[in-house]
């Protein structure tokens, strides 16, 4: 008899992983991985955040007995986390009109805010970026809803085509959820301006739209309060918004599955019934989040020396990558006359759309410097010691 599970498909690969699985196959010392979404450091390793040893350190000292948390996570993380998504002095916070639920990574965030909004919008179509994350697709279909693309990424120029984008707002059903990445757009590296922003407020609230705003790399654009002005916009505006933030990449706590879904609604009363609801997705799903990520996150938040520390680190790693997308144009330039890759440099968080063909990426694989088939790599995976050997690799592909 045939076995339970014996006409079961093959799942096919995640092609990010799959990169990363060819790269630690490959026996050549000098591989490079391009394909990650992951910030190293200059040494080529993932970082140990100094203000998050402190805070283990003082988590340590205390033994702290490993309860449950509540349904909806830690309530020093959650207000930490509004103070920071909305600003501190945000009218939601003030009037009690926030919710937010800690959840596992920015992913969580977004998996527990596509399965509430299926149960209270449940018509809706969700509209996410051309190109967007891989997951965005797989996720809010597999919360049961049909998933389209809104125009967004135009390679002619490696920015966005914002005509085609506006338009793509303004042909969107009301009551259609639009994902939008509120910073350092993946896979594109390509953000809208402040005045673009303005006009897509404009659109998503005169459109009856629900806008869903990713916000995975807080502090790798411009700053902490300068990436998340966009979410401030939108609070003024008015209307329903959902926000997931991620502390992955911001506090290079990957592993521990740091992030959290927030909430606005119109009133206190409202957000009160609201936040039940979205504690009946958790609970039915995981129950409640893990203790460690978040304690150390609230420790470090709500810590004034180690918040200190926090941003000049963060500012460390914004910085630093500023450096390398700096570093590649200028060594192209040098070793690559007559092609223009000053776009690279006007591209904003971890990652390039760099322009490389399927093609070309198959030459640098073949060099052992792995990208993603896209032509997407991770410019926090550069550093001093291995441009030179991924400029080179570039310049002979072109
Ligand atoms: N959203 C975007 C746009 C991302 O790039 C990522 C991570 O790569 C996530 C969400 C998920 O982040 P996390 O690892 O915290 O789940």
């Amino acid at each position: 008899p045939a076995s339970l599970f014996g006409a079961i498909d093959m799942a096919p690969r995640d092609p990010i992983l799959g990169i990363t699985e060819a790269f630690n196959a490959d026996t050549n010392p000098a591989k490079i991985n391009l394909g990650v979404g992951v910030y190293y450091d200059d040494n080529g390793k993932v970082p140990l955040l100094e203000c998050v040893q402190k805070a283990e350190s003082k988590l340590m000292e205390q033994q702290a007995p490993r309860t449950y948390l509540p349904i909806e996570g830690l309530a020093q993380y959650d207000k930490a986390v509004q103070e920071l998504v909305f600003g501190a002095d945000s009218p939601v916070i003030q009037e009690k009109r926030a919710v937010t639920v800690q959840a596992l990574g920015g992913t969580g965030g977004l998996k527990i805010g596509a399965d509430f909004l299926k149960r209270f919008a449940p018509d809706s179509q969700v509209y996410i970026s051309d190109p967007s994350w891989e997951n965005h697709r797989a996720l809010f279909e597999s919360a049961g809803f049909v998933v389209n693309h809104y125009t967004y990424y135009d390679p002619a120029t490696h920015g966005v085509n914002f005509e085609g984008m506006l338009a793509s707002l303004k042909s969107m059903p009301q009551g259609s959820i639009v994902v939008l990445h509120a910073c350092c757009h993946n896979p594109t590296g390509a953000d809208l301006t402040q005045e673009q922003w303005g006009a897509v407020i404009e659109a998503v609230k005169a459109g009856g739209l629900i806008p869903f705003l990713d916000m995975a790399y807080q502090g790798f654009g411009s700053g902490i309060a300068e990436d998340g002005a966009v979410v401030g916009r939108f609070v003024q505006a008015g209307g329903p918004l959902l926000v997931s933030n991620s502390f992955s990449k911001s506090f290079s706590l990957y592993g521990e599955r740091v992030g959290a879904l927030s909430v606005v609604a119109s009133s206190a009363e409202e957000a009160a019934r609201l936040l039940s609801q979205l504690k009946r997705v958790v609970r039915t799903n995981y129950s409640n989040p893990p203790v460690h990520g978040g304690k150390v996150v609230a420790t470090v938040l709500s810590t004034p020396e180690l918040r200190q520390l926090w941003e000049d680190e963060l500012a460390h790693m914004r910085v630093r990558i500023k450096q390398m997308r700096d570093a590649l144009v200028e060594k192209l330039k040098a070793k690559a006359p007559g092609h223009d890759f000053d776009f690279v440099r006007k591209q904003v968080g971890m990652f390039s759309y760099s322009g490389l063909t399927k093609e070309q990426v198959a030459k640098l694989r073949a060099e052992s410097i792995y990208a993603v088939d896209t032509g997407r790599i991770c410019v926090a995976a550069l550093n001093s010691k291995n441009i030179d050997r991924v400029v080179d690799a570039i310049a002979k592909v072109l």
